[in-house]
């Protein structure tokens, strides 16, 4: 992998030393280029012209979506456009038909897009029962096999923590989840845009993951749902169906079985993706998307997950380095990522990213990272500082930060 020759793709980088990809990634030409094609050579609604200019959007929009699903490995299941994450998760909160009495299985390492949603699922008579990391951030399957019983409808697990790096045990919780007939969520906005992620290997039902941290346009965002019809659409309208009947006998469910579905209030739903995308969609965002999916299979995913790795073994040897810092999370690589956080006694983590801001045009994230209970957890009132890596950061930008990060512990 050529840094140097990713580089050139992105020329924000000439200004700024940016270690905040696990908020949003930076975007590099080829998907800008995809994205403002659409604008200037083919705009038109999709999945509605029979005119060449709707046909070009159309064809265009739907490869998008192969990319995408190539690159998760899901070879069947639909692979759905959403705005985010955040959306993808409430999409399945909303639509999985939740009876009294259902239970759902999360972790306290979640960020509050994978908690809210199943929060607010109580006031429907629903259990949730959150897993508890040690103290380094590792979930243990053994709580897993305890807290999953038959009432257990969904396990909810981030891939990978956005505030401690490190890697859920996810094969070992599917194969639990398989054992006691529970559906498996995995949040993978911070795994998918990192390392090769494959939909079979890891055994889920849903993935959910953010377009914005994987290269591809702010607002967009995926979700991949294994069986379409155990989901409900989050929203339902034009551009989803195949038939609509408004008389009695076409209004009443005839969908029981898998992939049999015809009728079901009112109207028969397209298969795949469209199903699940009423109305008009972020076309140029989502053709973007596909090519974000494409430059990061032409990069490799593995390669970017070495790299990456390389980068926050430097950083985290780097840190343990200097005196009154305190680092959170597995201090090696091992089944962790390039999320790395820390704090500099003495200061807020704010004043710290204002600093390193300030001195050494370095972005790093502060604050609680929207994980207000791990944070608590964990006794930070104020979260700390997070430096986050991608396939475009360098040794010399680490270097820099290590260095900056000296200067700085010595004023506080
Ligand atoms: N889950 C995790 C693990 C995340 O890191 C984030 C973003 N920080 C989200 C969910 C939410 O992503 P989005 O804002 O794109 O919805």
């Amino acid at each position: 992998m050529n840094v140097q020759l990713i580089r050139e793709d992105f020329p924000i980088l000439k200004d700024v030393i940016y270690l905040d990809s696990a908020a949003t990634s930076l975007t590099p030409e080829p998907v800008l280029k995809a994205t403002l094609d659409y604008y200037y050579q083919y705009r038109a609604n999709v999945g509605r012209g029979v005119y060449r200019l709707a046909q070009l959007a159309d064809q265009r929009y739907r490869d998008a979506h192969k990319k995408v699903a190539e690159l998760i490995g899901a070879g069947n299941g639909a692979t759905v456009f959403t705005k985010n994450t955040t959306e993808s998760i409430n999409a399945v909160a909303h639509g999985l038909g939740w009876a009294r009495g259902d239970k759902i299985v999360t972790t306290l390492l979640e960020h509050h897009s994978n908690l809210l949603p199943w929060m607010r699922l109580k006031r429907e008579g629903i259990e949730l029962s959150v897993i508890k990391p040690d103290e380094e951030g590792y979930l243990d399957p053994s709580d897993f096999e305890r807290e999953v019983d038959e009432r257990t409808k969904l396990v909810a697990v981030s891939h990978l923590s956005n505030v401690l790096g490190t890697l859920a045990p996810i094969k070992e919780i599917s194969s639990i989840c398989k054992d006691r007939n529970a559906a498996l969520l995995v949040d993978g906005a911070q795994s998918v845009p990192h390392m090769p992620v494959d939909v079979k290997d890891l055994g889920c039902d849903f993935l959910c993951f953010s377009g914005h941290k994987m290269l591809g346009p702010t607002g967009t965002g995926v979700l991949f749902v294994k069986d379409e019809e155990s989901l409900e659409p989050l929203i339902v309208g034009g551009g989803m169906v195949e038939d609509v009947s408004l008389n009695a006998s076409g209004m009443k469910d005839s969908c029981d079985t898998k992939r049999s579905c015809k009728m079901r209030n009112g109207y028969v739903r397209k298969k795949g993706y469209e199903g699940f995308e009423a109305g008009t969609p972020d076309i140029s965002g989502g053709i973007g998307l596909g090519a974000a999916a494409d430059y990061l299979k032409r990069v490799g995913t593995i390669e970017v997950a070495m790299h990456e790795k390389k980068l926050a073994s430097k950083l985290l040897k780097g840190l343990q380095e200097i005196q009154g810092l305190e680092i959170y999370g597995p201090k090696d690589m091992k089944g962790r990522g390039g999320v790395v956080s820390f704090n500099v006694l003495g200061l807020l983590p704010h004043e710290v990213a204002l600093m390193l801001d300030q001195v050494s045009n370095i972005s790093v994230r502060s604050g609680h990272h929207c994980c207000i209970p791990l944070m608590k957890h964990l006794g930070l009132k104020n979260g700390n500082v997070r430096a986050s890596l991608y396939l475009y950061n360098t040794e010399g930008e680490i270097e820099k930060l290590l260095a900056t990060l000296e200067e700085i512990s010595k004023v506080a």
